[in-house]
């Protein structure tokens, strides 16, 4: 059944399964599991950080990210379509007692920095301190343009702000800015350079272990020292302190031992993806001038599909056992596609095949 919904729904493959069952185990919260302190270590080397914290979930992450950085009535500036603003069930106001300054994306994800210079705010009593800049990369399944968070670091730096990246899928942006999807692979060492280049302007970054890696279950927050010292204590306040930990942070080293590559491999499938369903709005079936398609940066597909067409294709799809997500926006039904490690070329042109049976 090609599952499409996100690159959350991975299972562990053999060999990660067998990484947890021998990984050494010992009991976190007392800081003295070796498989979660070596994926830890490996991780801030990786990435060009003094420290790591493993905690369960990239929303604690964020959260405690936010938390470690701001006090109760500093605010944050970050994206409208930001996941640490959107979708993470307003954590940061409701535990962090941090205020939100969104700013609207333009179309390529990214802030504008006038308008993030400009939220800034003056030392005021009548206003929250302006304490963080958060960005997120990737957004919405788009790359930031390279030189764009140094450009942001900047305006920060300038005003005392910290810097965190919410890199749920920093890893895909790494490879999609060192191999087009429909060239070669990279090497594993220069996709890592790339995502170290990627976290030189941040203070922060979250990364996760469960999506395109592959891991079932984890993120890292990485940062200095004293930072990470204040994250331990957040998370052991929110509740992710783990104990025998290692045997999910096994999962999370075999996956940044192995699976950072093979994103690649998602890129191209999402590519092929898009071009299969442009095919099937361009030819002369039902499906004819009723979809758009927009070109994916790394992993995930877009769709708009008109509302009329919408339902009876939703069900068509679901009848053929693919799934995918559709949320309504407006006239048009907009669909998300997920490339990754549980669906191959086949399931894709699975999915182009069902659509070119679609009679309305
Ligand atoms: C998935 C995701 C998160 C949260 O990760 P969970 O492990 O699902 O809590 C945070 N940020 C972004 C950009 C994500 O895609």
């Amino acid at each position: 059944m090609p599952d499409f919904r996100s690159d959350t729904v991975t299972r562990p493959t053999p060999a990660m399964r067998d990484a947890m069952a021998t990984a050494p185990l010992g009991d976190d919260v007392f800081g003295d599991d070796p498989s979660v302190n070596a994926l830890q270590q490996e991780a801030a080397d990786a990435l060009g950080f003094a420290d790591a914290l493993f905690v369960p979930s990239g929303t604690q992450s964020n959260l405690i990210a936010l938390m470690s950085h701001c006090e109760r009535g500093d605010e944050v500036i970050l994206g409208q379509q930001a996941h640490t603003y959107r979708w993470e069930a307003g954590g940061m106001a409701v535990l962090g007692s941090i205020q939100p300054q969104p700013l609207e994306h333009r179309p390529d994800g990214t802030l504008n920095p006038a308008l993030i210079a400009a939220a800034i705010k003056p030392d005021d009593a009548h206003f929250a301190r302006t304490r963080l800049v958060a960005l997120e990369n990737t957004i919405g399944g788009k790359v930031l343009p390279p030189d764009y968070p140094a450009e942001v670091a900047q305006i920060a730096k300038a005003a005392g702000l910290a810097m965190h990246l919410d890199g749920a899928r920093l890893f895909n942006a790494a490879v999609a800015q060192t191999a087009p999807a429909d060239g070669p692979a990279p090497s594993r060492a220069a996709v890592v350079d790339a995502a170290r280049a990627i976290c030189r302007s941040f203070d922060s970054v979250s990364v996760c272990l469960s999506k395109g890696l592959g891991a079932p279950v984890g993120s890292l927050l990485l940062g200095s020292r004293p930072f990470i010292a204040r994250a331990r204590r957040h998370r052991k306040m929110l509740g992710g302190g783990l104990r025998q930990a290692g045997v999910l942070a096994a999962a999370g080293r075999h996956a940044l031992a192995h699976h950072l590559v093979r994103l690649h491999d998602d890129h191209r499938h999402a590519i092929a993806l898009a071009t299969g369903l442009r095919r099937a709005a361009q030819g002369n079936g039902a499906l004819a001038g009723r979809l758009r398609v927009v070109d994916p940066q790394t992993n995930m597909v877009f769709v708009e599909v008109d509302r009329g067409i919408g339902g009876a294709l939703a069900r068509h799809l679901a009848d053929a056992a693919i799934q995918v997500t559709g949320a309504e926006r407006g006239d048009v039904l907009l669909q998300r596609w997920v490339t990754h490690l549980d669906v191959d070329a086949a399931d894709v042109e699975t999915v182009v095949a069902a659509l070119e049976r679609f009679e309305g």
